[in-house]
């Protein structure tokens, strides 16, 4: 019996949702008194996830498996965890792994809760606490089936570290070209700066900024902050910003710790791909903007005056600081 955990690896280093993966199923591991093992394709040093309570990783070194194929994944990860009489498999909520978790579980006959946001309450019934309604409500999901999957939210339990050191073992599967219906010639990186679903803070504004020519400021305050741009639908879809920003029902969900909405409005649409954020801060110049209502902490005026004030005031913060 274990726990088996997926950690998703790109460009050299194991994501930071790999990481809050890992000290979840600890977490689980610990509860149901057995021990976690993490599943990598060809990573080259897996020493961090001991770190993050991780006992054993089974390395499988393919060259096909560099870039993402749903089908093969899927495969490989479900023999891996047949290979470790899995009873829970873990992994992130990221788009890669929501495309995986629904093939994994046909593979391995399991329940798969996804938008987990807790530890289960109860491993037996094995209960889990789940986001509904694009986070404005929880439900509490039994998982029935001898093998349990879940998809953790990110940014929902944290990295726990540990002190520990993982062991590494290598893994084969059988892999045939069927398993690869779709193949990745490349991955084009659209840009190098902080992608929107991993980004720990999200600079976005809206229509509120009249045109592209203005979004400067808010670049800056994204340089300033270490945090990702992003935008409302209208503002991508006039040209003003890329799609790729796009945040909301219709765009890139985005659960970051900070959300600042810079001339946003607040439509419901848009409100339900930020809900999961966790602290959301509002700059409007209208003090009925809906957006208020969902925000933390919000400045009522002119964005025009507000965001460089701002920019200087965390540019001075930081050079106290550092
Ligand atoms: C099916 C469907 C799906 C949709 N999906 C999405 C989605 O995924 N994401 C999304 O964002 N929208 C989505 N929308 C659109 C959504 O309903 C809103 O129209 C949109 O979010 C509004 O964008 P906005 O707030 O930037 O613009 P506006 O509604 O024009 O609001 C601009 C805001 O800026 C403020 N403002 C103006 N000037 C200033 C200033 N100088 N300083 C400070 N504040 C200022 C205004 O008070 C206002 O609140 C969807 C709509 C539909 C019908």
């Amino acid at each position: 019996m274990s726990v088996v955990v997926y950690t998703e690896f790109e460009e050299g280093k194991f994501k930071k949702t790999a990481l809050e993966v890992a000290s979840y199923a600890k977490g689980i591991a610990n509860q149901m008194g057995t021990s976690v093992i993490a599943i990598t394709f060809n990573a080259d040093d897996t020493a961090v996830l001991g770190n993050y309570g991780v006992d054993k990783v089974l390395n499988l070194k393919e060259e096909q498996l560099n870039t993402f194929v749903a089908s093969a994944f899927a495969k490989a990860i479900a023999e891996a965890a047949q290979a470790e009489q899995a009873k829970v498999v873990v992994l992130s909520s990221s788009a890669n792994s929501n495309y995986l978790a629904p093939l994994l579980a046909v593979h391995l006959k399991a329940g798969y809760a996804s938008n987990v946001v807790a530890l289960p309450t109860s491993t037996d019934p094995f209960t889990v606490k789940r986001t509904a309604f694009t986070n404005k409500a929880f439900n509490h999901t039994v998982i029935s089936t001898d093998t349990k999957i879940i998809g953790l939210s990110k940014n929902a339990y944290g990295l726990k570290e540990h002190e520990g050191a993982a062991t590494e073992e290598a893994f084969s599967v059988s892999l045939g070209e069927d398993d690869f219906g779709v193949k990745v010639e490349n991955v084009d990186k659209a840009t190098d700066k902080v992608t929107i679903a991993d980004a720990e803070i999200v600079v976005s504004a809206g229509r509120g900024l009249k045109g592209p020519e203005n979004w400067e400021m808010v670049e800056e305050m994204a340089d300033i902050l270490g945090a990702a741009t992003a935008c409302s639908k209208p503002v991508s879809d006039l040209g003003w910003r890329p799609h790729s920003e796009h945040v909301g029902q219709t765009g890139k969900p985005v659960a970051a710790n900070l959300y600042i909405a810079i001339g946003i409005s607040g439509a419901i649409q848009h409100l339900a791909g930020i809900n999961a954020s966790k602290t959301k801060v509002v700059i409007n110049n209208d003090p009925e903007a809906p957006f208020f209502k969902a925000a933390d902490y919000g400045i009522v005026g002119d964005a025009f005056e507000i965001v460089p004030e701002l920019n200087e005031k965390l540019k001075a913060f930081k050079a106290s600081n550092s």
